[in-house]
């Protein structure tokens, strides 16, 4: 068996609300392999974007530990998880999250100007070229977000997950803010040019139909992490 790439162990987290405490992971542990697409079903609040943030190093757990590609997550400096974020993590929001003032172009081109390498790209504008047309918006480089449907500024959000060749894609519910049709087509990019690359794919969603793409699918309940009982 191959290391996971991504392994955890007895991830607790809580939060304050008012004066009680409420435990929203309670010693979950998982692993995924390399180049593996798993997704995380849950009902919402149950912690699927809570651990998405403690796997991207944005927010630490209580106690518990986290391996990203044999590295010690926890052990690292802010300034190293950054590093390892903005290298290694693409993401995907439900509501796209692209910036406004930015064009399409300079969307999708922004997470290369963040690193300082070219992550082993050897033409990274050229990449995010190609992978503009792969999303079939190649033709719209020069229009900003707001001129967009829902579903387009989708598409350009996953062309810019990818631009700088990360080696782990998070989707927290992709298609959550997205008419059926037009999730549909995000879902089959994301799956599609995921698997090209050989990236791991985390797909948060709560559609059980969304999560059948996936090589394997896990249930976030009761804080843990459970493999999904009937597929
Ligand atoms: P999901 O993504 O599965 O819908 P979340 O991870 O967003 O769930 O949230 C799980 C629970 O943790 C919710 O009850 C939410 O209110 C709480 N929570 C999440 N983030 C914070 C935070 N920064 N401060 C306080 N409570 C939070
Ligand atoms: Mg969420």
């Amino acid at each position: 068996m191959p290391e996971d790439f991504i392994k955890f162990e007895k991830l607790t987290k809580s939060f304050l609300e008012g004066d009680t405490r409420r435990i929203v992971l309670n010693a979950a542990s998982g692993g995924f392999q390399e180049g593996e697409f798993v997704a995380i079903l849950g009902r919402s609040g149950t912690g699927k974007s809570t651990l998405l943030n403690l796997l991207s190093g944005i927010d630490e757990p209580d106690s518990g530990h986290i391996w990203i590609d044999g590295q010690d997550l926890l052990a690292m400096s802010d300034h190293q998880r950054t590093l390892l974020r903005r290298e290694q993590i693409g993401f995907v929001f439900q509501f796209f999250n692209l910036i406004p003032t930015l064009t399409v172009w300079e969307n999708v081109t922004l997470p290369l100007d963040l690193i300082r390498s070219s992550n082993g790209v050897s033409d990274p504008y050229r990449r995010a070229e190609e992978l503009l047309d792969q999303v079939g918006l190649l033709h719209r480089k020069e229009t900003f977000p707001d001129r967009l449907s829902g579903g387009e500024q989708q598409r350009v959000a996953i062309a810019r997950a990818l631009v700088h060749d990360p080696k782990l894609v998070l989707a927290d519910e992709p298609t959550g803010n997205l008419d059926e049709e037009s999730g549909e087509g995000v879902l089959d990019l994301l799956d599609q040019l995921t698997r090209q690359a050989k990236k791991n794919l985390i797909l948060v969603t709560h559609s059980r139909r969304a999560a059948q793409r996936a090589d394997r699918i896990f249930v976030l309940s009761e804080g843990h992490l459970e493999p999904a009982a009937v597929p």
